[in-house]
């Protein structure tokens, strides 16, 4: 079978959150069993000495409402099935979708052109092509293209990473990207309360829809998380599948990760401490025997801020160390700023530093994931991977991926254990961080959970069969 995947983006040339981390991962195993062909755009900040990312001389211009956008397309020099698209609008910026600002105000123009790209790049090159992957609002409108302008033959698959973005523009985008108002410009299609709406043609136009787990499946289809199409995914739930993210064993992987201090596994498993260890003392937090609880993240509502800088007044009085990192909305990059350095047991770094990221996981006892809705989420199951125990709010894929170490009768190989809150408040989520300092104070229980986390399979093994069933 021959696959697109497009993605606006792909670890490691470009990377903001768990999206990044998919687009990677999950070709990397269906490349196992099929042709699969990536497409994503040759950002300024894309390492093109590092990745040997070179023109592939091939270039055509796409008109849009009588302008033309020039195409460049590059590849790697060892590599064929890996695409990138280079076009200024597209790609000269500082980050991915947005600066301190806020979002850049042609997205609707960057993608829509990222979209026709794809598409024009796999004609104009005869690329056979099974089935076309495309993920989330960014590169929804292949969707829409293929089964309108250009009624290819191709099955779509789309999936919907988190349905938080949605991709919302004032309606003069149709005329910006040449559609036609007569066919898409509908109330079950594209149209949005008199705007346009990049996910929802994703979810009209193509053939199957898949989202991150079984559980954030079910979320979307009901108000609290429907985020306003809630009614759209229920009249479009014959094509929905939910199917749960996995991780890169080759990238998470304590016994060889070149970011951390001691590599270890899970029967070194007494090694993990000297990471926890070096960090604290490098970090300058007391005591480093202390169970270590961290925080990685963007710093938006979803993922919780809110519940982690009120526990932070709380846990500064708490005989454990916490440490953050994390990113994203101006104001709270602004309230965890000034954090830093106030409490000694707390440490707060506020940027995106993947190599730090892999520091705290290979160091952390525990991690804090109060998500107030989490589609999928990558963390729990990093964390399991370096041994550690993660704290989650019990939604999406936090639900199907965690199960409470009080419930563990009811536990599997598959599953991993950690400590869950059901009930949406402070008071229930510092229950349980007081149950993760209970359970670290029984030594062998703890240690015996930790362990039973670094042999779960949260690998791709077993989602990439999933997706490959979607595809037939
Ligand atoms: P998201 O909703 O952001 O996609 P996921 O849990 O699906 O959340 O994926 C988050 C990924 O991004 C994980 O690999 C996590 O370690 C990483 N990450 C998030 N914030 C940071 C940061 N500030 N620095 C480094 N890595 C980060």
């Amino acid at each position: 079978m021959n696959i697109l995947f497009a993605s606006s983006e792909i670890f490691p040339y470009a990377k903001s959150g768990g999206l990044g981390d998919v687009a990677h991962s999950l070709p990397a195993e269906l490349k196992k069993v099929a042709n699969v062909y990536t497409f994503m755009p040759l950002y300024a900040s894309v390492d093109r000495l590092k990745y040997n990312i070179c023109s592939s001389n091939f270039s055509f211009n796409i008109s849009l409402n009588g302008i033309a956008h020039k195409i460049d397309l590059y590849q790697k020099t060892d590599n064929d099935f890996e695409f990138f698209l280079y076009n200024p609008v597209l790609c000269d910026r500082e980050s991915l979708y947005n600066d301190h600002y806020g979002e850049f105000g042609d997205n609707q123009l960057r993608f829509g052109l990222f979209s026709y790209a794809i598409i024009e790049t796999m004609l104009r090159l005869k690329l056979k092509i099974d089935v076309i992957h495309i993920n989330d609002w960014q590169t929804a409108i292949v969707a829409l293209l293929a089964k309108t302008k250009y009624s290819l033959g191709q099955k779509i698959v789309f999936t919907i990473h988190n349905l938080a973005y949605q991709g919302i523009f004032h309606k003069s985008a149709m005329n910006e990207l040449d559609l036609s108002w007569e066919e898409c410009f509908k109330s079950d299609r594209f149209e949005y309360f008199d705007q346009v709406n990049f996910l929802k043609a994703g979810i009209f136009y193509s053939d199957a829809i898949t989202t991150v787990s079984p559980t954030y499946a079910l979320e979307i289809q009901t108000p609290s998380y429907g985020h306003t199409l809630e009614n759209m995914l229920i009249a479009n739930n014959h094509k929905l599948h939910g199917i749960i993210n996995g991780i890169s064993y080759d990238i998470f992987n304590p016994s060889n990760d070149k970011n951390i201090y001691k590599h270890f596994d899970k029967h070194n498993y007494d090694l993990k401490l000297k990471n926890k260890i070096k960090l604290s003392k490098e970090l300058n937090l007391p005591e480093p025997h202390r169970p270590l609880f961290i925080f990685i993240g963007r710093f938006t509502p979803q993922k919780g801020v809110d519940m982690i800088l009120q526990s932070l007044h709380l846990l500064k009085d708490f005989e454990i160390n916490v440490a953050v990192l994390g990113n994203g909305d101006k104001y709270y990059n602004g309230v965890f700023a000034k954090l830093i350095n106030k409490y000694p047991n707390i440490h707060i770094k506020v940027g995106y530093d993947e190599g730090f990221a892999r520091k705290l996981y290979a160091a952390a006892d525990f991690l804090l994931m109060p998500s107030m809705f989490e589609p999928c989420g990558l963390n729990q199951m990093i964390m399991m991977r370096y041994g550690g125990v993660p704290i989650v709010a019990k939604t999406g894929g936090l639900k199907d991926s965690v199960i409470d170490y009080t419930e563990t009768e009811h536990y599997t190989k598959e599953v991993g254990v950690g400590i869950t809150f059901e009930e949406y408040n402070l008071f229930w989520y510092m229950h349980a961080v007081t149950k993760a300092v209970s359970l670290y104070s029984r030594q062998k229980k703890y240690i015996k959970f930790a362990k039973h986390n670094m042999s779960v399979d949260n690998s791709w093994k077993h989602s990439a069969k999933e997706y490959m069933k979607v595809y037939r």
